[in-house]
């Protein structure tokens, strides 16, 4: 298996891969040196390379691990590059485009695109954990062009590391991850940057409590990994806003207009729908 982009989620699935018996031999692709370190220090990878070119020939499986504009970027090269059986999945938090480059290049359908949801804000080798993806949902989005052999082979990895696979189709994924993934993630930057231009003196921040860490906790995450999501799923992105505004606006009206009934109606609607994820671990 090459991984290419050995970071927190290509990291994790290396070390699971291998710690579950999964796979033979791990390469993984990195650019940096200081990353290939991390990688083969931490057992990520057994061998750590800074180009593509040399694993891929001996490939059978190629995980694009890494933010989501260079994984169809790359495309192309990993479809000439790989043995004639080899497959490839990828690991985005965007489906649509990424499903539509996978099918141009290898139109045989050895191309599986799939998104665990598992994470967190820390990025890069040294936050990837071999336990990151157990119990979590794993969603592949086949196309009309994956073969169901491939479709089940990718499956499998993702349950070998402790993964529930589920499947959606790309565009419906795409619209459902803008609205309880994109939008809260862009929610938490802008808030961060609001309560930053209304700063004067350093104090608002450094009083603040649990209230604004808590609920800006994502945005610690890496900045290029959300840019490419939120230009790559612009539409659907662009869609929760207008709905997330127009919240806004029913917020607004009725502190405006001093009606609380209808500010306490809109907060107990929004509480009870919070209470079904408030439990989950
Ligand atoms: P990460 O920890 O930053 O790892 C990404 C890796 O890709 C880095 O180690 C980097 O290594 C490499 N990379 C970055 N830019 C590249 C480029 N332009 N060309 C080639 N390699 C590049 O990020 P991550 O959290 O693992 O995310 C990886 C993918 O998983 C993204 O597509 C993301 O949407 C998806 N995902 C993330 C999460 C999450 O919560 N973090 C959850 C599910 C899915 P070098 O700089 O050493 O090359």
């Amino acid at each position: 298996m090459t991984i290419v982009g050995v970071g927190l989620i290509g990291g994790s699935l290396g070390l699971a891969a291998k710690q579950a018996g999964l796979v033979a031999r791990v390469a993984g692709v990195s650019r940096s040196a200081a990353n290939r370190a991390v990688a083969l220090r931490r057992g990520l990878v057994d061998e750590a390379c800074e180009d593509l070119a040399g694993p891929l020939g001996a490939s059978d499986l190629v995980v694009l691990a890494t933010p989501v504009a260079a994984i169809t970027r790359l495309m192309p090269e990993v479809a000439r590059g790989i043995p004639a059986g080899a497959l490839v999945t990828d690991v985005g938090s965007v489906k649509g485009p990424i499903a539509a480059a996978g099918d141009t290049a290898l139109p045989d359908g050895r191309f599986v695109p799939g998104h665990p949801i598992a994470g967190k804000e820390r990025s890069g080798p040294e936050a990837a954990a071999a336990d990151l993806f157990a119990g979590a949902p794993c969603i592949l989005t086949p196309t009309a062009h994956s073969r169901p052999d491939a479709v089940e082979r990718i499956a499998a990895l993702w349950r070998g590391v402790g993964g529930a696979v589920l499947q959606l189709e790309p565009a419906w994924h795409d619209d459902l991850f803008a609205s309880v993934s994109h939008l809260p993630h862009l929610v938490a930057f802008a808030l961060m940057d609001a309560v930053l231009a209304l700063e004067r003196d350093g104090r608002r921040v450094r009083y603040s409590g649990g209230g604004l860490r808590d609920f800006t906790r994502v945005a610690g995450s890496d900045p290029v990994m959300w840019r490419d999501i939120f230009l790559m799923n612009r539409d659907m992105v662009l869609k929760s806003l207008a709905e997330y505004r127009g919240a806004l606006d029913r917020f607004e009206t009725a502190i405006r207009t001093g009606d609380g009934d209808a500010l306490a109606a809109l907060m107990a609607r929004a509480r009870a729908a919070r209470e079904e994820i408030a439990h989950r671990p």
